[in-house]
């Protein structure tokens, strides 16, 4: 049997626990040295009693330890520690038991003593190590007092008990694209909500400017008007016409326009306007026809145009409704603010016309002019609030509130001057429309740039939604690729690494990993469980090799044995052969010189033996050779021996046996062989045998020989006197 030793990956990681399993080693490796040394009672005795006292230090202590960390599996390791106590004072009795088969008991107590060390040490205690690792790591957070999350811990070990590696992985990836996704999407909407807006705008811009339009017209159509009606009826009758004309096309193209298929969302989008352009369409027919049938008066005019102008506009202002950034507000505001500051440019003009025909010598008594230079000089400053630099220099001195009063009332003065009416009404008409012409031209420019930087937004956004598609998907591809790639560098390999550790720990050692282009820890992992199960199957191949030079060695052994019991025993029946009965008597009568026990011999021939081989044959005489050994060795005593000296010639040794009873005995031992019934290939045979008996006396004989011969006469006496019989020298 091997003998225990301590190896270092017996270590439970805590030294004293460690030094108490050397210590139990130890003593079991006295228990082993006992059993081949033979130590005496006292000696076993003790290291029984060490291992009992030692046990039981070892396993309070264990105890105390495992109960601090609160092992779970306390109770049953508790259990297993007072089993054992309970059998070592059993254990001992065997040892101590009985003496036939003291060696075999012996070797069984030590063998079980390894046996339950190892159980011990490789798979209870070992089960307690990562208890240990666990409570000393969070005994050190503790001490460190580093706000190391437990709940942390706790979570993880929650998540690894419900989700396996690869899902938690799935999930890890899958967190943040989905919330890059949501993210997208919201980007991706506002951008949408924005582009509808600016959409809104391009078509609202593109009413503006028809409206604008229509409105210009209008606002000649009313001065022209106002002077009809002022001049009773005689001036600007042909301007008015051709004014009237102009104003028509122009709401026939807006409607036309509207109903392009391009502008249907546009068109949806200002149906309510719509029904107020129509009624406008309808109102200027109805007014014109009143004034061509000279039914209204100049005031009648000039309201009548002012609030189909203002009902026009309207559309202007439903774009500050929409939502858009305050840039394009302040635009809107300039462009509303030029829309306003022409109109009242057009009503200065209408009244003008008015007071040119009623001598008013001037401009600045009429309430109505006062009221409208005051509207004009909030809305110029309306204009400069939120136009640009760019868009205020456009307008330059079209937008200077003083100067324009000046040159307004100079304008009217210069007029007043000419005699005739008509010419002061032409000549008013003309610097006024200038001036409206000149506004209006900028009013475009303003509602171009407008739609041109709308325009070019809305390509900004559209491009903005493209790239962060594109980006998304780009995202998106990155990140699958990237769990593809995480779980064939990580899920698979752990996988089947974790297969392979199952396989090994149910002794399968046939998973092997090639050397792996992997550098990272898991080829760490790789590389070590293949140098691992190289050498288990090193091991294994060690094993099986020391278990056939084993089987060799017991065979050799064995044979060895065989020979040896050859060379003391006679190859036919197994009796102790003459070269070795001479030794044993030698030692025999060695002891009985020592210590003066009595000693006998006697010596056996079978009758006519010659007859039996000449009736039966040889090999009958030889079974009949076997049997005689057999009766005699089942007859003797354990300590006796019995020898085959001859061809039919024994003798048997009795140690501590008198004369008289070996001769009792030789009786008994002839009239046994005597009935005999040899039945052989179905014949019965019957020998008979003659023995000469003698006892050892240290003084009458010189040596073995002399004490054998001593015995043959008595034996050839016994032939002699008719055979069958025993002879007592
Ligand atoms: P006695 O009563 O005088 O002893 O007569 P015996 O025939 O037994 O004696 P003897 O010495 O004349 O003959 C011994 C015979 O034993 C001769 C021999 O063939 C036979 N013998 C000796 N050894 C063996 C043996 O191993 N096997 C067999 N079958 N016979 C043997
Ligand atoms: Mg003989
Ligand atoms: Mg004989």
């Amino acid at each position: 049997m091997e003998e225990l030793v301590w190896d270092e990956g017996m270590s439970v990681g805590i030294d004293s626990l460690d030094d108490d399993h050397k210590q139990l080693i130890a003593i079991l490796a006295q228990l082993m040295s006992a059993k081949i040394e033979k130590l005496d009672q006292q000696d076993i005795a003790d290291v029984f009693e060490q291992l009992e006292c030692y046990c039981q230090l070892h396993f309070a202590k264990e105890e105390a330890f495992l109960a601090k960390i609160n092992y779970q599996q306390l109770v049953a390791h508790k259990q297993s520690h007072q089993d054992f106590i309970k059998q070592i004072p059993q254990l001992k009795r065997q040892w101590f038991g009985d003496a036939s088969e003291q060696e075999v008991v012996k070797e069984q107590i030590v063998l079980f003593l390894q046996q339950w060390l190892i159980k011990h040490i490789l798979e209870e205690d070992l089960d307690y190590v990562p208890a240990i690792h666990c409570y000393q790591q969070f005994d050190h957070y503790k001490n460190q007092k580093k706000a190391k999350n437990p709940w942390l811990r706790f979570f993880s070990v929650k998540l690894s008990s419900h989700l396996t590696l690869s899902h938690r992985v799935f999930i890890t990836t899958l967190l943040p694209v989905v919330a890059v996704l949501i993210l997208c999407l919201f980007i991706l909407k506002a951008n949408y909500q924005r582009y509808q807006n600016i959409s809104k705008v391009l078509g609202f811009n593109s009413v503006i400017t028809q409206v604008n339009g229509i409105t210009h017209s209008l606002q000649a159509e009313r001065g022209l008007s106002s002077g009809y009606t002022s001049s009773n009826y005689t001036s600007f009758a042909e301007q008015l016409s051709t004014r009237r004309k102009d104003t028509d096309d122009k709401i026939t193209h807006f409607l036309w326009l509207l109903e392009q298929p391009e502008n249907s969302e546009v068109k949806n989008n200002i149906s309510g306007y719509m029904l107020k352009v129509q009624q406008v369409s309808t109102n200027l027919s109805r007014h014109r026809m009143h004034l061509d049938q000279k039914m209204v008066s100049f005031e009648d005019t000039y309201h009548a145009y002012t609030q189909l102008i203002e009902q026009l506009f309207s559309v202007a202002e439903r774009l500050v409704h929409i939502e858009i950034g305050s840039s394009y507000g302040n635009d809107i505001s300039a462009i509303n603010a030029m829309l306003r500051y022409k109109e009242f440019v057009g009503q200065i003009r209408a009244i003008g016309l008015k007071m040119l025909d009623s001598n008013q010598a001037e401009l600045y008594q009429n309430h109505d002019i006062n009221i409208l230079l005051g509207k004009q000089i909030s809305t110029l400053r309306t204009f400069a609030s939120s136009a640009s630099l760019t868009k205020k220099s456009l307008c330059a001195e079209y937008c200077d509130a003083i100067r324009q009063r000046k040159q307004l009332e100079f304008s009217y003065l210069e007029v007043m001057r000419l005699d005739d009416k008509d010419a002061r009404a032409a000549g008013w008409f003309k610097i006024m429309s200038d001036k409206v012409d000149k506004l209006n031209y900028i009013l475009e420019g303003l509602i171009n740039e407008f739609d041109n930087k709308i325009y070019d937004e809305s390509l900004a956004l559209k491009t903005e939604g493209y790239l962060i598609v594109f980006a998304l998907s780009i995202f998106l591809l990155a990140a699958m690729f990237f769990a593809l790639v995480l779980n064939y560098s990580i899920i698979s390999p752990v996988r089947k690494l974790t297969y392979a550790l199952n396989d090994m720990s149910a002794g399968q050692n046939n998973i092997h990993f090639e050397p792996m282009a992997n550098k990272d820890e898991i080829g760490s992992m790789q590389l070590a469980f293949e140098k691992l199960r190289r050498k288990l199957l090193q091991a294994d191949v060690y094993k099986a090799t020391v278990s056939q030079q084993q089987k060799e060695i017991k065979y050799r052994k064995s044979q060895q044995d065989h020979f040896q019991q050859l060379a003391l025993t006679d190859a036919l029946t197994g009796a102790v052969n003459r070269h070795h009965f001479n030794e044993v008597l030698d030692q025999e009568i060695a002891n009985v010189n020592n210590h003066g026990r009595p000693l006998s011999i006697m010596l056996l021939d079978i009758d006519h033996f010659k007859i039996v081989n000449d009736s039966y044959g040889h090999g009958a005489g030889d079974e009949v050779l076997v049997l005689f050994y057999q009766t005699c060795f089942e007859a003797v005593r354990s300590s006796d021996v019995v020898a085959r000296i001859g061809g039919e010639e024994f003798v048997i040794i009795m140690p501590n046996t008198e004369l008289a009873n070996a001769q009792k005995f030789a009786e008994r031992l002839r009239k046994k062989i005597a009935l005999l019934e040899i039945n052989i290939a179905g014949k019965q045979i019957s020998v008979t045998v003659s023995i000469g008996v003698s006892q050892w006396q240290k003084d009458y004989f010189i040596n073995a020989e002399s004490f054998v011969d001593h015995a043959d006469k008595s034996l050839y006496q016994a032939k002699n006197s008719g055979r069958n019989k025993v002879v007592v020298a």
